[in-house]
């Protein structure tokens, strides 16, 4: 299930040196017009790792995820359960800004695939939160989101925890209910899980 294939992943890897890897790479053709990578933010000792799809215009500008107007309501989503970035581990499926803001390809989530399999190695989290439903199927490709959401699945010896992608919900307000109350569980799920 994790690429042991790829030169990075092996015992002398860091958050930090995944990072270099990923601002070097040229893997794919999102690499081409891209402003900064955007590898992910926050503490590698989190116990939540959550995973968007691609940048967007100001994740590329600013090289960090989830800070335009989707990122706004996951805060607003975080805050509801009392927790920050600061509690948490967030990244995408794909480091660079796919053009015109399109869905990432399958041969760019695949060819950027080995980063975020190392990130959750070295991070190692009691809960993964797959938002929206590319980053869902890279664990689970033939499910259907909608069925799944709010609902903990294992992955390997990881626990996963799909939900809607807070751009759904900006696009169709009536989802906000239901991603309140799977956010809501987040909480639950991470007290009682026995991982660590
Ligand atoms: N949407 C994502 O999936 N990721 C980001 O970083 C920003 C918007």
């Amino acid at each position: 299930m994790i690429d042991t294939t790829y030169p990075l992943n092996n015992n002398n890897d860091t958050i930090q040196s995944v990072y270099e890897s990923i601002s070097r790479c040229t893997s794919c053709v999102l690499s081409q017009n891209r402003t900064n990578t955007v590898p992910g933010e926050g503490s590698s000792n989190s116990k939540i790792v959550f995973i968007g799809e691609a940048p967007g215009a100001k994740e590329d500008k600013l090289g960090r995820p989830f800070v335009g107007p989707s990122g706004k309501l996951l805060d607003k989503l975080l805050n509801s359960i009392n927790l920050s970035r600061n509690d948490i581990y967030i990244t995408n499926l794909v480091k660079c800004r796919p053009p015109n803001n399109r869905d990432p390809l399958p041969e760019e989530i695949s060819s950027c695939r080995k980063f975020l399999d190392i990130q959750l190695n070295l991070i190692n989290p009691r809960l993964i939160v797959s938002l929206g439903r590319h980053s869902f199927n890279k664990f689970f490709p033939n499910e259907n989101l909608s069925k799944n959401r709010g609902h903990i699945k294992k992955w390997g010896e990881f626990h996963l925890y799909p939900v809607y992608h807070p751009a759904a919900a900006l696009y169709n307000p009536n989802l906000k209910t239901t991603m309140l109350c799977d956010f809501n569980k987040i909480k639950d799920i991470i007290n009682n899980s026995t991982k660590n």
